[in-house]
Protein backbone atom coordinates (compact mmCIF):
# COMPACT_ATOMS: atom_id res chain seq x y z
CA UNK A 1 0.00 0.00 0.00
CA UNK A 2 1.46 3.61 -0.61
CA UNK A 3 2.34 5.61 2.01
CA UNK A 4 -0.82 8.42 1.42
CA UNK A 5 -3.18 5.18 1.37
CA UNK A 6 -1.68 4.30 4.55
CA UNK A 7 -2.17 7.68 6.46
CA UNK A 8 -5.81 8.38 4.37
CA UNK A 9 -6.62 4.98 6.25
CA UNK A 10 -5.49 5.64 9.71
CA UNK A 11 -7.05 9.38 9.43
CA UNK A 12 -10.03 7.63 8.43
CA UNK A 13 -10.27 5.29 10.99
CA UNK A 14 -9.00 8.14 13.60
CA UNK A 15 -12.02 10.01 12.34
CA UNK A 16 -14.74 7.49 12.01
CA UNK A 17 -14.96 8.32 8.26
CA UNK A 18 -16.10 5.03 6.27
CA UNK A 19 -17.18 3.26 9.86
CA UNK A 20 -19.63 0.67 8.76
CA UNK A 21 -17.79 -0.14 5.62
CA UNK A 22 -14.57 -1.13 7.78
CA UNK A 23 -16.75 -2.92 10.68
CA UNK A 24 -19.00 -4.52 7.60
CA UNK A 25 -15.58 -5.85 6.79
CA UNK A 26 -13.83 -6.79 9.51
CA UNK A 27 -16.98 -8.78 10.92
CA UNK A 28 -17.95 -10.51 8.34
CA UNK A 29 -14.48 -11.26 6.18
CA UNK A 30 -11.30 -10.02 8.29
CA UNK A 31 -12.99 -12.53 11.57
CA UNK A 32 -13.36 -15.12 9.53
CA UNK A 33 -10.08 -14.91 7.90
CA UNK A 34 -7.02 -16.65 8.80
CA UNK A 35 -4.56 -14.36 7.76
CA UNK A 36 -5.58 -11.84 10.41
CA UNK A 37 -5.20 -14.79 13.22
CA UNK A 38 -2.15 -15.88 14.57
CA UNK A 39 -0.76 -19.78 14.38
CA UNK A 40 -2.66 -20.23 17.75
CA UNK A 41 -5.81 -19.11 16.52
CA UNK A 42 -5.93 -15.19 17.67
CA UNK A 43 -6.99 -12.61 16.29
CA UNK A 44 -4.63 -9.44 15.80
CA UNK A 45 -6.50 -6.93 14.30
CA UNK A 46 -3.71 -6.93 11.30
CA UNK A 47 -3.60 -8.93 7.96
CA UNK A 48 -0.46 -10.73 8.67
CA UNK A 49 2.31 -10.50 6.12
CA UNK A 50 3.77 -13.72 7.61
CA UNK A 51 0.40 -15.45 6.56
CA UNK A 52 -0.35 -14.28 3.01
CA UNK A 53 -1.38 -10.77 3.88
CA UNK A 54 -0.43 -7.34 3.65
CA UNK A 55 0.49 -6.50 6.72
CA UNK A 56 -2.42 -3.74 7.16
CA UNK A 57 -3.84 -3.00 10.64
CA UNK A 58 -7.13 -3.85 9.60
CA UNK A 59 -9.25 -1.15 10.81
CA UNK A 60 -7.07 1.93 8.48
CA UNK A 61 -6.95 -0.74 5.68
CA UNK A 62 -10.66 -1.05 5.54
CA UNK A 63 -11.77 2.74 6.09
CA UNK A 64 -10.56 3.02 2.67
CA UNK A 65 -13.33 2.66 0.25
CA UNK A 66 -11.10 1.96 -2.66
CA UNK A 67 -9.27 -0.71 -0.94
CA UNK A 68 -8.96 -3.93 -1.74
CA UNK A 69 -8.61 -7.27 0.28
CA UNK A 70 -5.46 -8.49 -0.68
CA UNK A 71 -6.50 -12.36 -1.10
CA UNK A 72 -9.73 -10.82 -2.53
CA UNK A 73 -12.33 -11.72 0.18
CA UNK A 74 -13.58 -8.13 -0.16
CA UNK A 75 -14.06 -5.00 -2.36
CA UNK A 76 -16.11 -2.08 -2.38
CA UNK A 77 -19.55 -3.81 0.17
CA UNK A 78 -19.19 -6.68 -1.46
CA UNK A 79 -17.84 -10.35 -0.02
CA UNK A 80 -16.52 -12.90 -2.06
CA UNK A 81 -18.09 -15.91 -0.14
CA UNK A 82 -15.55 -18.50 -2.28
CA UNK A 83 -12.49 -16.97 -1.34
CA UNK A 84 -13.36 -16.74 2.31
CA UNK A 85 -14.32 -20.46 2.76
CA UNK A 86 -10.61 -20.60 1.18
CA UNK A 87 -9.18 -18.78 4.09
CA UNK A 88 -11.60 -19.94 6.64
CA UNK A 89 -10.23 -20.62 10.43
S1 LIG B 1 -6.77 -11.41 3.61
FE1 LIG B 1 -8.50 -10.00 3.37
S2 LIG B 1 -10.13 -10.87 4.61
FE2 LIG B 1 -8.22 -11.83 5.26
S3 LIG B 1 -7.51 -10.57 6.98
FE3 LIG B 1 -6.54 -9.77 5.12
S4 LIG B 1 -7.90 -8.11 4.45
FE4 LIG B 1 -9.06 -9.39 5.88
Amino acid sequence: MKIFQIINGHVNELLGINAELSEYRIENACKKCKVSHDKDGVFQNRCLKYRGGCGCRLPAATALKKKKCPRDVWYDNTINLDQLKKLKI
